[in-house]
């Protein structure tokens, strides 16, 4: 693992960047294409080179600027003589679980790691497109006819949702853009998979609240679904309910689907596990999500953690199908049994209490999907992300 560390004067010592490879020098993956022609306004290069060198960056994913095929070799010589590199995150160390799912630690350039999941199959809460046939001219041997990667935002969480484990860290920082794209080229390198091929959906359900680092988020967004061509159709962002994430989000052209984490049939239930509440009540987030205009045949997806004895009670089923007719928007509901994690005082739900709630949601006409956990073996299941290094079972690479 790379770590870069501060001299006694809080500079950063660079000595070890001479060892580092591929994270030396300055990563151009993450600008779009009128930043990059900023950032190498020095070779004065027409336009018609930097989409070369966008569509090597986004598309074909070049782990370095010696790969751009297109460009002539001074031209890249020149360019990386100039301490530029390709930037692509590079996976430090991968987990698999037994049930195929996989967790990585992507490396960012300051020595922090981001978590990131590959959970090919789906979890089960897919309602759209679940045939199983492999694409045509997918790599021999493939095992996977459809995968989902679920994708960081930050490095951390600041909302502290009692039941879950990235809360834990605290907020550490920010991810860029590349940061938050580059999971993806990442993952899909690994893969071997093409978004334009395979059917590749991302979820934004990994560490940290992505509406609280809204441009970023949406930034890397516009990456994925241009250049790197995964349709926004295929992309989930999920909130705990940032009201003015929300209404931003509303106004966006490009944009995935929404989920909120609702994890609660009321505010009561919901301030004590999801303390954003106070600030944002149920009701302000439903008036905030009635702002988004919906795509033909699309839902908002509401998410619910069932904790035992907490929310898992036929009464607060009962409640949450008053507030979904409340709500009066096209919703299904994604139910999660919570995943335990180390010191977090929950127990699991039930599996009859879980099966008990979702027939009481559609015995009412409210759509309600089971998520099955993925990688709980390997801490990759939902709000279990939390730079977990030594207590799961790895894979060397
Ligand atoms: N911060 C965003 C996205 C990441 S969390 C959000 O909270 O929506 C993705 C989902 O995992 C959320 O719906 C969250 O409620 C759920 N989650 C968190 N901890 C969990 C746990 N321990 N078990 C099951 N689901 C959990
Ligand atoms: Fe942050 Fe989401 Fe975890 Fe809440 S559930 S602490 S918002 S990552």
């Amino acid at each position: 693992m790379l770590e870069i560390r501060m001299t006694a004067g809080g500079k950063l010592d660079t000595s070890i960047l001479d060892a580092a490879g591929p994270l030396r020098g300055e990563g151009l993956f993450g600008l779009q294409n009128q930043q990059l022609s900023d950032t190498l306004a020095r070779f004065r290069l027409p336009g018609w080179r930097i989409r070369q060198l966008q569509a090597a960056l986004y598309t074909q994913r070049v782990a370095s600027l010696d790969q751009i095929t297109t460009w002539p070799k001074e031209l890249r010589e020149q360019v990386s003589a100039a301490g530029f590199r390709a930037g692509l995150p590079e996976i430090a160390e991968t987990f698999r679980s037994t049930d195929g799912t996989e967790r990585y630690l992507i490396a960012c350039a300051d020595g922090q790691t981001v978590e990131t999941v590959w959970m090919p199959d789906g979890d089960g809460a897919e309602d759209d497109d679940s045939s199983t046939h492999l694409e045509p001219g997918a790599p021999a041997g493939r095992t996977w006819t459809r995968s989902t990667i679920c994708v960081s935002s930050q490095i951390g969480c600041a909302v502290n949702c009692q039941f879950c484990l990235t809360a834990k860290l605290g907020i550490i920082r920010n991810l860029s853009p590349g940061e938050i794209a580059g999971q993806v080229a990442a993952v899909l390198n690994r893969h071997q998979a093409e978004p334009g091929r395979d059917r590749i959906s991302l979820v934004f359900m990994g560490m940290g609240e992505p509406f609280l680092n809204y441009d970023a988020f949406m930034d890397a967004v516009r990456l994925l679904a241009g250049p790197m061509g995964v349709p926004e159709s295929r992309m989930t962002v999920s909130t705990s309910g940032i009201v003015p994430g929300i209404l931003r989000f509303a106004g966006e052209p490009v944009r995935p689907h929404l989920a909120i984490s609702l994890n609660a049939p009321n505010d009561a239930v919901r301030e004590g596990i999801m303390p954003i509440t106070r600030k944002w009540a149920i009701a302000d987030v439903i008036d905030a999500v009635r702002k988004v205009p919906l795509r033909p045949r699309e839902r908002i997806t509401f998410e619910y953690v069932l904790l035992a004895g907490v929310n898992d009670q036929p009464r607060h089923a009962d409640e949450v199908v008053k507030l979904v007719r409340r709500a009066n928007f096209p919703a299904k509901i994604n139910l999660i049994a919570w995943n335990p994690g180390p010191d977090v005082p929950f127990a699991m739900p039930d599996p009859q209490a879980v099966a008990r709630f979702q027939q009481r949601l559609r015995a009412a006409d409210v759509p309600a999907f089971i998520r099955r956990p993925r990688g709980r073996d390997i801490y990759a299941a939902c709000g279990q992300l939390s730079k977990t290094r030594d207590r799961s079972p790895r894979e060397s690479e």
